[in-house]
C-alpha cells in the first residue's frame, strides 16, 4: 500500500516533468519570431548565391540579419524570387520585408513603404571587354540591342529615354542579361553601377558609360506597416553609425 503510493507519486512526478519539458519545447518553437525576407539573389554583392555552398548571401542579407536581431527576431527566412515579383509578394503578405538593392521611386512608394536610404547607385552601360562600342550620351544607345532586367529602374530608364530607338531585351534576372551580353545576344546591358563594378571584376566586360540617375536603395515593407518600418529605421540608423557598417562594406565590397 505504502509502496504503491510512493510508486504512483513517482510516476506522477515523471509525467509532470515530461509534459512540462515538452510543453516548454512546444512554446519555444511556436514563439520563435521569424522575419520573412524577400530578395532576388542575382545582384552581387548585395544578394547572390554563394558559389561554394549555394546559400543566399550578400551585403543586404547580412544587413537584414543584423536588423532582425536588433528588433527582436530569432530568425530570418530568405525567400528568393525574380525582382519583379518582390513587390507583389510583399503586398500579398508572402514576405514581411523586401531587401534587394531596391531603388526608392515615387511609383513604388505608392504601393509600399520604404526605409531610410542605405546606399546610392547610378545606371551603368556595360559592354564586352573587346567591344569597340563608344557611348558618350544616351543617344549613342540608339540602334543598339540593350539587355535589362524586367521591372528594374534600369529597364524603366531605357524604355523611357531610348524606347523605340533601340531593341530592348528584357531578362528575368541580371545574371541572364549578363550571359546574353557575353554570348553576343545583346550589345550592352544597363544595370546599377555597384553591381556593374562587381561584374567588371569577375567577367570580361567593361563599363562604357554611366548614366547619373542618383538612386537610393531602401528596405520595403507593406504600406502602413509603420511599426515594423520604424523599428527597421531605428536599427538601420544604429548600424550605419556603428563600426558594423564599415565591416559590412569591407566584407562585401572589399574596401
Ligand atoms: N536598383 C534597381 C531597382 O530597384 C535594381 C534592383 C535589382 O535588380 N535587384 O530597380
Amino acid at each position: 500500500m505504502n509502496r504503491n503510493f510512493v510508486l504512483a507519486g513517482l510516476i506522477a512526478t515523471v509525467l509532470v516533468l515530461a509534459v512540462g519539458a515538452s510543453g516548454c519545447v512546444g512554446t519555444q518553437s511556436t514563439q520563435e519570431k521569424v522575419l520573412v525576407v524577400g530578395t532576388s539573389a542575382d545582384f552581387p554583392p548585395f544578394e547572390y548565391k554563394d558559389p561554394k555552398t549555394g546559400n543566399i548571401t550578400g551585403f543586404d542579407i547580412s544587413l537584414i540579419k543584423l536588423i532582425a536581431k536588433k528588433i527582436g527576431y530569432d530568425k530570418v527566412k530568405i525567400v528568393d524570387m525574380n525582382f519583379d515579383s518582390l513587390i507583389p509578394a510583399l503586398q500579398a503578405g508572402k514576405v514581411d520585408v523586401v531587401i534587394a538593392g531596391m531603388t526608392i521611386t515615387p511609383e513604388r512608394e505608392k504601393v509600399v513603404d520604404f526605409s531610410i536610404p542605405y546606399w546610392t547607385a547610378d545606371q551603368a552601360v556595360v559592354v564586352r571587354k573587346d567591344s569597340n562600342i563608344q557611348i558618350n550620351s544616351i543617344k549613342d544607345l540608339y540602334g543598339k540591342t540593350i539587355g535589362v532586367e524586367t521591372g528594374t529602374t534600369g529597364a524603366i530608364y531605357v524604355k523611357d529615354h531610348v524606347g523605340k530607338n533601340a531593341t530592348i531585351k528584357e531578362y528575368s534576372t541580371y545574371v541572364a542579361a549578363l550571359e546574353a551580353l557575353l554570348n553576343g545576344q545583346v550589345d550592352v546591358i544597363v544595370l546599377d553601377s555597384p553591381v556593374a563594378n562587381m561584374f567588371v571584376h569577375k567577367y570580361p566586360v567593361k563599363i562604357a558609360y554611366t548614366i547619373k540617375t542618383n538612386e537610393h536603395y531602401g528596405i520595403a515593407v507593406r504600406k502602413g506597416n509603420t511599426k515594423l518600418l520604424n523599428e527597421i529605421n531605428q536599427a538601420l540608423k544604429e548600424i550605419m553609425n556603428s563600426p558594423q557598417w564599415e565591416q559590412l562594406i569591407k566584407e562585401y565590397f572589399g574596401s
